[in-house]
């Protein structure tokens, strides 16, 4: 099945090639924002996703906003043979907060594995090019500061984060081992610390925690002496810097880093989440998490030169609408959307029917 060529003019005299596009791990924070972004850009978008961490919430709206599919399905599965010719795959499928990933480390290594398996081989069936999103956690506990794309890392192969680093660097190595055997188009994006509307209140992350506890007038649980560091990058930012990395020219190869070099230590985040919602929530200090990162910060040089792009969002603006956020979910909580009306439930291809 071939998808049809058809040119959209958009706002402001835009003209694109509308294509067919999925978009693995759709619905949750990241896939939910890229999902909008493509159909606002005249896509037909398919979200491919089995709702682990993702939420039907984040993509009701979605339908009726232009031509948009939701397939549920676990992409360490083969993807489903009935699902439309792809142009473009974006490989995002994968829990990405440490309490979630950890939650069932075997299953997350096969999401890396698997997933990104799935996704190259649908690649090369339909001659799609594939921006898969790996992460600055392939640099574990950096030696290196800031890291640049070239830096090999300094991961442990043993510890509680290592099916997310792990299984993350053994995606890299299987999606370019093969897209250079078969000549799939590949594009690695390695994402830096990225917060925004539609993080969930439960995964644990920094950014999430401190600005709902500092909404309620918790404590805020600051973790280890609040020295380490971290680049935080709003979500708009990386969405405009994934497209442009999916639809960059093939004179350039290998990952590139997204993210935004601003760099504060975890308690200058503590100290800017209370002045920006007023809040008097205490600093109360807990264990650091083992094997944590002690610093993270991108070199963003590579994104810069072949991208034209960085990050615009200051760290002060992108909290203040992310506190909005969740200002309104704590008015008003996400009702559990049942999307199941509108769920192409995928059959399991033949391929699983022989694994199963
Ligand atoms: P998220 O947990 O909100 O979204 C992940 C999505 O993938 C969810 O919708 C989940 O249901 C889906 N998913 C998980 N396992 C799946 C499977 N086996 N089959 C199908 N769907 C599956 O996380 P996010 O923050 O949106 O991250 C998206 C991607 O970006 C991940 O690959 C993550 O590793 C990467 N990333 C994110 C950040 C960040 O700061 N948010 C940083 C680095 C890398
Ligand atoms: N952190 C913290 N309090 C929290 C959650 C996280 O101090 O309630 C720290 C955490 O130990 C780490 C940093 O904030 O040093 C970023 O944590 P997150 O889980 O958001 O991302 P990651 O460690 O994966 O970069």
């Amino acid at each position: 099945m071939h998808a049809i060529e058809v040119k959209i003019r958009r706002p402001r005299g835009r003209t694109v090639v509308r294509k067919t596009i999925a978009v693995t791990g759709g619905a949750g924070f990241l896939g939910s924002h890229l999902c909008e972004h493509l159909l606002a850009l005249g896509h037909h978008v398919v979200c491919i996703d089995n709702f682990d961490t993702g939420r039907h919430a984040n993509i009701v709206h979605l339908f009726g906003a232009g031509e948009f599919d939701l397939v549920e399905h676990d992409m360490v599965l083969p993807l489903p043979a009935q699902l439309p010719r792809f142009e473009q795959i974006y490989n995002l499928a994968c829990p990405a907060s440490p309490r979630h990933y950890q939650r069932d480390p075997v299953h997350t290594l096969q999401t890396c594995a698997m997933g990104a398996m799935h996704v190259m081989q649908r690649a090369g069936h339909d001659g799609a090019r594939v921006l898969h999103a790996s992460t600055s956690e392939v640099y574990g506990d950096p030696d290196v500061h800031p890291q640049s794309e070239a830096y090999f890392g300094n991961v442990n192969p043993v510890g509680p984060r290592s099916c997310y680093d792990e299984g993350k660097r053994f995606a890299e190595t299987l999606c370019t081992d093969f897209a250079r055997q078969a000549e799939v188009p590949l594009r690695i994006a390695r994402i830096f610390n990225t917060y925004g509307p539609r993080m969930r209140a439960d995964d644990g992350r920094v950014v999430s925690n401190f600005i709902l506890q500092a909404l309620k007038g918790e404590d805020i649980t600051l973790y280890g002496d609040g020295s380490q560091t971290r680049s935080f990058c709003y979500v708009d930012d990386l969405i405009d810097g994934l497209v442009r990395l999916m639809n960059s020219d093939a004179n350039f190869s290998g990952p590139v880093n997204l993210g935004n070099p601003a760099q504060i230590t975890v308690l200058q985040l503590a100290e800017l989440v209370i002045e920006r919602t007023g809040s008097h929530s205490p600093i109360v200090r807990g264990p650091l998490p083992v094997d944590a990162p002690r610093r993270r910060q991108p070199d963003i040089a590579k994104a810069r030169a072949h991208l034209g792009w960085s990050a615009s969002t200051d760290l002060a603006e992108g909290l203040d609408r992310t506190i909005d956020y969740f200002a309104t979910q704590l008015a008003c909580p996400v009702p559990q959307v049942d999307t199941s009306f509108m769920l192409e439930r995928a059959a399991p291809s033949e391929d699983a029917a022989l694994q199963g």
